[in-house]
C-alpha cells in the first residue's frame, strides 16, 4: 500500500513555523531551521499546513480516481 504524506520543499521553506503551529496532530517540527514532517504516522492529511504556508512550500499529493458508471 502506498503511503501519502505532505511534501515539504525545504528550498522554499522560510522556517516561519506557521505550519507547525497549525498542525492539529503535532506531525511537524523544526529541523535545522526548516519545517519537517517529523512524525508522519500522526498526520491525518487534514491539509491545514498546506493552506497556511505563505510561500507554498507544502503540497499534499492526491491520486485522482475516475470511476466509470456501470451501464446496464
Ligand atoms: S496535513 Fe494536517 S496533520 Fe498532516 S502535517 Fe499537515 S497540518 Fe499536520
Ligand atoms: S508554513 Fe511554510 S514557510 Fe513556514 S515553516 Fe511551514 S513550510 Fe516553512
Amino acid at each position: 500500500m502506498t503511503e501519502w504524506y505532505p511534501q515539504l520543499d525545504r528550498n522554499l521553506c522560510t522556517g516561519c513555523g506557521d505550519c507547525i503551529a497549525a498542525c492539529p496532530t503535532g506531525s511537524l517540527a523544526q529541523v535545522d531551521g526548516k519545517a519537517t514532517l517529523a512524525f508522519p504516522d500522526l498526520c491525518t492529511y487534514c491539509t491545514a499546513c498546506e493552506t497556511i504556508c505563505p510561500v507554498g512550500a507544502i503540497e499534499l499529493p492526491y491520486l485522482i480516481c475516475k470511476i466509470e458508471e456501470a451501464h446496464e
